[in-house]
């Protein structure tokens, strides 16, 4: 990928405004994740943009391979883990994403944001906590974990919920000895096994049985397949757990990502800044209306 020319136009150009264009990055570390899954770690070319760049676990930025275009791509590690860097975990679906496979160390990328709402972190501290997701949507949960971990006496239960359609699309799996060593309580489901799985099969909502939850006390976040997500709320609501304790993630189509174009509007919302993680409670009304 040639973009070396890329930063000296875009500095000439004296841009300051992290909403309007891109800060270019350059690929530090490249983790092959699972079939089609990469994780990038990103580092800033620009000291300054490297010093001022703060988000927090949920917000997204838009990801810009030139000649290809943009996409929106969650964090995938929460700021201290991630070491001044930003990490985003890419499924290669589309024209920018499968671009994005073809990256290597040293390529440069841009990074416009950071971009919308974050998971309630502070809010929920106290309380037990459910995060129920699938495939990709671990990655955008995954820098809340990372929060979770290293703030765990600030939290009461912990239990993750992930699904992937097989082993094979797990994310993270090196991962998973570690979160439970920290008491986190972490249940993983595929939709079919192989001859080496022996654990759960069955889609995320249907483990939910499995366990109490207090809904005075519990918060949920998920994120991931529509209908899953669906599913994940249909059962908080039938343990009572109130709608502004259900915390959703949407991805819809974005371009502009700061609610100027109007693309990723749905009701009252722009989903890149009033989202992408809201509260259930304000997405009762607009739940059923389809992406058009
Ligand atoms: C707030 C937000 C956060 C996101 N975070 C991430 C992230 O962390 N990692 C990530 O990989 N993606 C993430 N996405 C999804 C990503 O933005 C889309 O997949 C995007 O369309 C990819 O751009 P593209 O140009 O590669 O694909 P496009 O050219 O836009 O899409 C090409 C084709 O792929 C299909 N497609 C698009 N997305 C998906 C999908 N997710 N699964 C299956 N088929 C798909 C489309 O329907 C279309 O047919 C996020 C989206 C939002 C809104």
């Amino acid at each position: 990928m040639t973009t070396t020319l890329l930063p000296t136009i875009a500095h000439s150009a004296g841009y300051t405004d992290k909403l309007l264009l891109p800060h270019w990055a350059e690929v530090a570390r490249i983790i092959p994740e699972a079939e089609g899954v990469t994780t990038y770690w990103l580092k800033f070319i620009d000291p300054e943009v490297q010093k001022r760049y703060t988000f927090e676990p949920g917000q997204f930025n838009m990801f810009y391979l030139p000649g290809f275009g943009e996409a929106a791509i969650s964090m995938s590690a929460d700021q201290a883990t991630a070491d001044g860097m930003v990490v985003h975990t890419i499924r290669h679906v589309g024209n920018v994403t499968r671009a994005a496979s073809r990256l290597k160390i040293g390529d440069l990328v841009g990074l416009r944001g950071p971009f919308g709402t974050a998971w309630p972190l502070k809010e929920m501290e106290g309380m037990d906590v459910v995060i129920a997701c699938g495939g990709i949507g671990l990655p955008p949960l995954r820098g809340a974990l990372y929060h979770i971990l290293r703030n765990r006496e600030k939290y009461a239960k912990v239990t993750l919920l992930y699904g992937a359609r097989t082993p094979k699309d797990l994310m993270y799996p090196s991962e998973y000895e570690t979160w439970k060593s920290a008491d986190i309580h972490v249940e993983v489901t595929v939709d079919r096994g192989d001859e080496t799985w022996t654990g759960r099969v069955g889609v995320v909502p249907m483990w939910f049985y499995n366990f109490r939850f207090d809904p005075h006390k519990t918060t949920v976040l998920t994120c991931g397949p529509e209908i899953m997500i669906r599913f994940v709320i249909y059962e908080a609501l039938a343990r009572r757990i109130p709608t502004d304790r259900i915390f959703v993630s949407l991805e819809r189509n974005m371009k502009c990502g700061q609610g100027a174009c109007g693309h990723c509007q749905q009701g009252d919302y722009f989903i890149c800044k009033d989202g992408p993680v809201f509260p259930f409670k304000k997405l009762e009304r607009i739940f059923n209306v389809e992406e058009y």
